[in-house]
């Protein structure tokens, strides 16, 4: 049994993020993290491993410096990892970023009993959209948003969940899940871990790699293959002075309700 999880490397936005003066994202500025539900991920995979003896791989697109992201999830106890890496694979949307990662896991093979896992959502373009379309193109059922996975033989009781409460879903495998910080706690690196880390199978697909899938085309994959271009991006303006209204009376409390009110806020 094979566990395939994607991870993908984003700037670090939990502390200040830097915009350049044109109005772009200064990622020079911001340290470069493991996407935080994707840690998630990789935990499940990390106990299911542990129940099951699984192998779990690791894949993520990007750049060639996210090698360090793929040693330090190997530190904690992956065993293999894949980076899909090509020029041919810059300015993807999450159509043509799914098309890639699609092939990319249709080439390490998913069998009856693998899973395939995701975060919920990467916290850069935070779009929540490349598991469910790894899915589609996979041809995979998927439950997203996991916050409880038990495996027995080859069903999967999964709590989904959803604004209000929780859903429980079983699904046979083949499947993909997408992961919420809600499912675990990671763990850290182990110093065994960080000295093994280096001697595990680390492969790069490229292009070349990757052409002959059928997922794979000039016009499905890269800039020109996304259905949906960044035409500008900018800083959201900042909101204007807080407005003071004093008094206890039912007429200002009245006032306070019909401002809250018209914004939507209660
Ligand atoms: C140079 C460049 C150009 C871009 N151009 C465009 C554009 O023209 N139009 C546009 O809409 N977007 C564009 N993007 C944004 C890009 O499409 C998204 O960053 C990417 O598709 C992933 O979407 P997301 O970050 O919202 O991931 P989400 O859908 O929020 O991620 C969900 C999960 O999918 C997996 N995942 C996502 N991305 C990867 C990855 N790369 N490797 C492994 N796993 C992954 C992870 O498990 C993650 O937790 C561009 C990005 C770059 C760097």
């Amino acid at each position: 049994m094979k566990i395939i999880v994607c991870v993908k490397q984003v700037p670090d936005t939990s502390g200040k993020v830097a915009v350049n003066p044109d109005g772009t994202l200064n990622r020079a500025s911001m340290a470069a993290i493991t996407n935080p539900d994707d840690l998630n991920a990789v935990e499940a995979a990390l106990s299911l491993k542990e129940q099951t003896g699984a192998e779990i791989i690791v894949v993520s697109m990007g750049p060639p410096p996210a090698e360090g992201m793929l040693r330090e999830v190997m530190a904690r106890g992956v065993d293999r990892a894949v980076l899909v890496s090509g020029r041919e694979f810059g300015g993807s949307d999450t159509y043509a970023t799914s098309q890639i990662l699609a092939a990319a896991i249709n080439k390490i093979g998913v069998g009856p009993e693998d899973i395939v896992m995701c975060g919920r959502q990467a916290i850069d373009g935070d779009t929540a959209q490349v598991g469910p379309q790894i899915a589609e193109k996979l041809g995979l059922p998927q439950v997203s948003y996991a916050a409880e996975i038990k495996k027995d033989g080859d069903t999967l009781t999964i709590k989904r969940m959803l604004e209000d409460g929780y859903m429980t879903i079983k699904v046979k495998t083949p499947c993909l899940i997408t992961c919420i910080k809600e499912l675990n706690t990671p763990r850290y690196m182990s110093v065994n871990g960080i000295f093994e880390c280096y001697a595990k199978p680390y492969e790069i697909f490229d292009y070349n790699t990757l052409k002959d899938d059928p997922l794979i085309d000039p016009s499905t994959i890269g800039l020109k293959g996304s259905p949906t271009n960044i035409f500008k991006s900018f800083t959201p303006p900042q909101k204007g002075v807080g407005m003071m209204l004093e008094g206890a009376d039912k007429a200002t409390c009245d006032k306070l309700a019909g401002i809250l009110a018209a914004k939507h806020m209660i």
